[in-house]
């Protein structure tokens, strides 16, 4: 189907994506089981890596020219990238002003947060399994819950509103925080989100019988609480959500697997090396790196940006007999 004239990112569904996800690097401080192995991974090459003009450039592409009105900036783990208050600043002095929000470990995040909310941070999900010390341990292989904890209260305290917590549950390990999870959050007023596991991890061990379906984790916060549908309609949000208790609390369900949202999808998305993808589980994507570096103009960028985004595919294939896992991980595409 021949691309019509349209300087927005449209796609042959009809879709529009509104919704950038930037990664900021591919590097972490967590090792969480679900993403990356003990060692880590072969981090890219800092030269690689898309500068802070660079990033800014492309951003400022997407705001001005593409029609992307929301930012979020993810990785890897954002709070790592040298000058992140800088470039929040730079970000959100673009026109039209972006929202622009951030997905975060939280690690380093309680001496940060009032930094960032200066710098026109709108929102922030703080990425949480357990409220259990030894359990954060073996899920994170790392011993910094209180870190965490201590990170999401001064985010709060900094008037980013609403906090949320994202919480990956896996069989065997951590289903049994579902309640305490979510306990936690009412209590301190965060906004709790559990997100299905995905086969996004660097080392392929996703495996359909380990994952808490949408459906589990509904039934384990039943046993315990009343829900009821949320009364204002999803949108293009990923996250189902219900009424705890008669409200005001809620609680979401990222079900992308076995409830997948994709006909609705906005997203677009930028890798902390320069390329443009459609969708979390592309299998290709534009490298506007090597565009930008070779001198190309804002509308030869933009073009390419909106090619890529016309080869969006109807949906991510994961529940297909001949589904292959992306390449590229989770952690190196932004999650
Ligand atoms: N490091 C930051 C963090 O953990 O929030 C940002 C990047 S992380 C890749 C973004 C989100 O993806 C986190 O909420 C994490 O729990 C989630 N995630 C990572 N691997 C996943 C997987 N295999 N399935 C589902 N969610 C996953
Ligand atoms: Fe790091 Fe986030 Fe992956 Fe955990 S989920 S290893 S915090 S990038």
């Amino acid at each position: 189907m021949p691309r019509p004239e349209n300087p927005h990112l449209i796609d042959t569904f009809g879709r529009v994506a509104t919704d950038l996800r930037v990664s900021l690097t591919d590097r972490c401080n967590l090792r969480c089981t679900y993403c990356m192995p003990a060692e880590g991974l072969d981090w890219m090459p800092g030269e690689q890596v898309l500068t802070d003009d660079e990033l800014v450039r492309l951003i400022r592409i997407a705001v001005e020219m593409l029609g992307v009105t929301d930012i979020r900036l993810t990785g890897g783990e954002p709070l790592l990238r040298p000058g992140l208050e800088d470039l929040v600043a730079r970000i959100t002095a673009l026109q039209p002003r972006p929202k622009v929000s951030m997905t975060t470990n939280g690690i380093g995040l309680a001496k940060r947060a009032a930094g960032l909310a200066a710098a026109g941070l709108n929102r922030i999900n703080v990425s949480l399994d357990t409220v259990d010390p030894e359990m954060f341990k073996k899920i994170t292989r790392r011993d910094r819950l209180s870190h965490v904890l201590a990170g999401l209260a001064a985010a709060r305290d900094a008037g980013m509103a609403p906090v949320k917590v994202n919480a990956v549950l896996m069989r065997g390990v951590n289903e049994a925080e579902a309640v305490p999870l979510l306990k936690f959050c009412l209590a301190e007023g965060y906004h709790l989100r559990f997100i299905e596991q995905m086969p996004l991890d660097a080392q392929h061990g996703w495996n359909r019988g380990e994952m808490i379906t949408a459906a589990e984790i509904l039934a384990m916060l039943e046993a315990e609480f009343t829900l009821t549908p949320f009364p204002v309609a999803r949108g293009g949000a990923p996250a189902e959500r219900w009424l705890v208790d008669g409200g005001p609390g809620d609680v979401g369900v990222i079900a992308s697997v076995t409830r997948p949202f994709c006909a609705a999808c906005e997203r677009t998305r930028l890798t902390a090396d320069g390329a443009v993808r459609s969708c979390l589980f592309s299998n290709d994507e534009t490298d506007l790196r090597s565009l930008v570096r070779a001198g190309a103009r804002d509308e030869e960028v933009a073009d390419a940006w909106r090619a890529t985004m016309w080869g969006k595919l109807a949906g991510h294939e994961i529940n297909d007999a001949g589904f292959a896992q992306p390449i590229r991980p989770m952690s190196a595409i932004g999650g």
